[in-house]
């Protein structure tokens, strides 16, 4: 069995699908793992460390490899160097790219999305929404910090005394409690709204103060697989004028809210934006799929009459070598379940629960139900 690392060609990825440590543990499964040159130096990760753990560099790594480790999509460009049946590990990002996953389909080639990967307790190591996120939430803290122009921590000195910073954290899933510890370790005063009834008790654990309108629809706010769902547009208004006071008030919001397969719910007007003071930071972790602040441009820094509103993208890639080695540690997890332990030959077991989630592509087909043809 052979392994091949892919190097990134998206300049805005500076991610790498394995480390080192992985490289040993493929190789302990009886695999060759070959890396293209230079995939994880962006990552804080050399050539030379890989060939540490056992890796061969090769700019043809591709070409003969039975399983392609990814982190982005591959493009048609990376498609045409993969051998026919080979398996593609990635996050694929396949919701409205129906055309790029008949792309991948036509090179003959297996896809899998890691970022479907159903969230049961056998898949916790295969989780790369909640190993990048719990850094992004992190990030969006110290992206805060950096473009605030005072203090997080309150301070008591001679020369006078700084108050804490407030933070507000908006949604509370993975990235949103991570976020939260962050500033909390940072000595600000956190506060955190979410509209599942079950992150209150999270955050009050977490040492901050939780809001919302705790209305008969906010106690059943949360599906069976422990998603939010889409309020109402009463709940929506009634808990954004709950918010807008408070908003006033903080110096720093971070927003992560999200709906599986839904655009970003809007949670900041302009006009909520424009009520801080000048100086105040918002960092927006859902600008991705459309953003949780109003005016909030992806990959920028806009300023609102002196508010700072922060798009970054890939705010994981932002901490490129942690996330890089817990993504692939993520990536290794799911491959190990792939494979013969005793012939240590790949052994894809097409009615697993976690391959059935996963694969996107087959034989040449798009194979998972949620990307079919629309037929008409
Ligand atoms: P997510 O990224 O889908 O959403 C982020 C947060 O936004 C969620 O907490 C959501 O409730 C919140 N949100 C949505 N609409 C909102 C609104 N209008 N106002 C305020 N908040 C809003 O969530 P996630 O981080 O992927 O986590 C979702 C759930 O899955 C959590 O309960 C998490 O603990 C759980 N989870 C379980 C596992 C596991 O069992 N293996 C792993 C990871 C996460």
């Amino acid at each position: 069995m052979k392994i091949a690392i892919a190097k990134e060609i998206d300049p805005s990825e500076p991610r790498v699908a394995a480390s080192p440590d992985t490289v040993k543990k493929f190789k302990a499964l009886g695999a060759d793992v070959a890396i293209e040159p230079g995939a994880g130096i962006r990552s804080g990760l050399p050539d030379s460390d890989f060939v540490a753990a056992g890796a061969v560099v090769s700019a043809d790594a591709l070409k003969d490899a039975d399983v392609v480790v990814k982190v982005k999509r591959p493009e048609a460009s990376e498609l045409a160097q993969y051998k026919r049946g080979a398996l593609v590990i990635a996050i694929m990002d396949p919701y409205g790219n129906e055309a790029a996953l008949k792309t991948i389909a036509d090179a003959g080639v297996s896809a899998f999305a890691m970022e479907l990967m159903p969230r049961i307790t056998r898949a916790q190591v295969m989780d790369v929404l909640s190993s990048q996120a719990n850094l992004a939430g992190y990030r969006a803290v110290i992206e805060a910090a950096e473009s605030f122009g005072r203090a997080f921590p309150m301070m008591m000195t001679a020369a006078g005394t700084v108050p804490a910073a407030k933070v507000f954290v908006m949604g509370v899933g993975v990235a949103g409690l991570q976020a939260i510890a962050t500033a909390r370790r940072l000595g600000a005063v956190v506060t955190a709204t979410d509209v599942r009834p079950a992150t209150k008790e999270q955050v009050e654990s977490l040492g901050a103060k939780f809001l919302a309108v705790e209305d008969e629809e906010f106690k059943n706010a949360q599906t069976a697989g422990g998603y939010a769902k889409e309020m109402s547009k009463e709940y929506q208004a009634k808990q954004a004028a709950l918010t807008a006071e408070h908003i006033k008030k903080q110096d720093i919001i971070i927003t992560t809210a999200l709906i599986p397969g839904r655009p970003a719910p809007k949670l900041v007007t302009a006009e909520m934006v424009r009520s801080m003071k000048p100086g105040s930071v918002l960092v927006d972790l859902a600008v991705e799929r459309g953003g949780n602040i109003e005016g909030v441009k992806a990959g920028k820094i806009v300023d609102l009459d002196g508010v700072k509103i922060v798009g970054f993208t890939n705010v994981a890639g932002r901490v490129a070598t942690s996330a890089s080695s817990l993504y692939a540690r993520n990536l290794f997890s799911f491959i190990e379940t792939l494979v013969d332990k005793t012939t240590k030959a790949l052994a894809v077991n097409w009615d697993d629960e976690l391959v059935k989630a996963t694969a996107l592509t087959r034989n040449g087909a798009v194979i998972h139900p949620n990307f079919q043809p629309k037929s008409a």
